[in-house]
């Protein structure tokens, strides 16, 4: 298990402690909104500003060790699970993300009929439902 300041350093960053600390809320786990990653990050640090959370997010993002996703209606969060281009089921209720595997297991992952002529590299998919809390919810609700 590799710390931050390695995986820092083997991306070319430098270590600081803003990024080390926005590394750790990430590594976590999740898909966090900016304002959370800048709350557990002073929470770990004695201060440190959303502007320079903004920064290290793109340090972090640029370098390959945090991705950045942005559902439709949603502001954009980020996350420390890179590389394996996953995909996300977002909840039309409440907004809740959750990670499945890349259904290929490799870019593109899909591919479409007629490409234009253009080299494809991603396809960004997003299944879009609703989560078992508000499955749950929506079934009490019918029940009254
Ligand atoms: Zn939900
Ligand atoms: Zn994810």
């Amino acid at each position: 298990m590799s710390t931050g300041e390695d995986l820092l350093r083997a991306h070319g960053l430098r270590v600081t402690r803003p990024r080390l600390a926005v590394l750790e809320v990430l590594t976590e786990g999740g898909h966090l909104e900016v304002e959370d990653i800048a709350r557990k990050a002073r929470a770990r640090l004695d201060s440190v500003s959303t502007q320079a959370v903004y920064d290290v997010l793109g340090a972090l993002s640029r370098a390959g060790l945090a991705r950045r996703i942005e559902p439709a209606g949603s502001p954009a969060r980020y996350e420390a699970r890179v590389g394996d281009n996953h995909h996300h089921i977002v909840c039309r209720g409440c907004g809740a993300i959750a990670d499945v595997d890349c259904a290929v297991g490799e870019r593109p992952c899909l591919s479409p009929g007629d490409a234009q002529g253009f080299v494809l590299d991603e396809a960004e998919v997003t299944f879009w439902g609703l989560c078992p809390d508000c499955q749950a919810r929506r079934r009490a609700e019918a029940a009254v």
